[in-house]
């Protein structure tokens, strides 16, 4: 389902990814981990192909980085299902309406998108926040909405780019677990963290940026 392959990246004369190869497979839980500054962000800009390889190649689902075209890009990452630290709620709709865009631009019919939105506001324990504004919700219901927003077009793929970075650790528990429970139904997840504490309470494979290449890290479970 992704593939890197031999991947080689920078930004002018930062080396990022020397000889990065790495794969996952459909439905698999992953942490991506590695220092602030390892390329983890970059690692996954790479899969939505907003950023691409000097040399190697990027493969998701049936697309890959060296023949994609611009007009394919909506198309890839309608696949994906991307997560960040900052939530990138807009603000200035309710909760409903924000999961609605979504699916609006996909021309879903209006029954359906409303189906698709009770569907993932209850997987996240949020049906009741549907009509609040996003600055009413803490941060970690805004978290919650971006997981929400982030399945309601039911991906391959999620893209969680350091989801808990803000978060006390309990919540962090919460949307780990919310996420469990959707990789559980068949979605793959690439979880990017460097905080360490995370991924002891999770069994998944473990992947380390580390001089610019992937290892596979083990660490022991609690
Ligand atoms: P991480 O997400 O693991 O903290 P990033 O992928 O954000 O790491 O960044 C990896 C390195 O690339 C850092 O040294 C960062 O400063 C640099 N970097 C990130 N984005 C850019 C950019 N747009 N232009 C130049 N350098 C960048
Ligand atoms: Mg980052």
């Amino acid at each position: 389902m992704l593939k890197f392959d031999n991947v080689n990246f920078g930004y002018s004369s930062n080396i990022i990814f020397s000889g990065l190869s790495m794969q996952m497979n459909p439905g698999e839980f992953c942490f991506l981990i590695g220092k602030s500054g390892s390329g983890k962000s970059t690692l996954l800009q790479m899969i939505y192909m907003n950023l691409f390889p000097q040399s190697g190649l990027v493969q998701f689902d049936k697309y890959d980085s060296k023949t994609i075209k611009g007009k394919d890009l909506p198309f890839l990452r309608r696949k994906l299902g991307i997560i960040f630290q900052d939530f990138k709620l807009l603000k200035d709709r309710n909760i409903y309406d924000n999961l609605a865009l979504i699916l609006e631009v996909l021309n879903t019919p209006k029954k359906e998108i409303k189906r698709r939105i009770n569907d993932v506001l209850t997987d996240v324990n949020l049906i009741h926040r549907r009509n609040s504004m996003p600055d009413e919700l803490s941060g970690g219901e805004k978290q919650k909405v971006a997981i929400a927003r982030s399945v309601v077009n039911e991906p391959l793929l999620i893209l969680a780019d350091e989801p808990t970075g803000n978060l006390d650790p309990e919540t962090s528990l919460e949307i780990i677990n919310i996420l469990q429970k959707i990789n559980a139904r068949g979605t793959a997840v690439l979880f990017a963290t460097h905080n360490y504490e995370i991924i002891k309470k999770v069994d998944a494979r473990i992947l380390k940026l580390d001089n610019g290449k992937a290892v596979r890290a083990v660490f022991k479970q609690k």
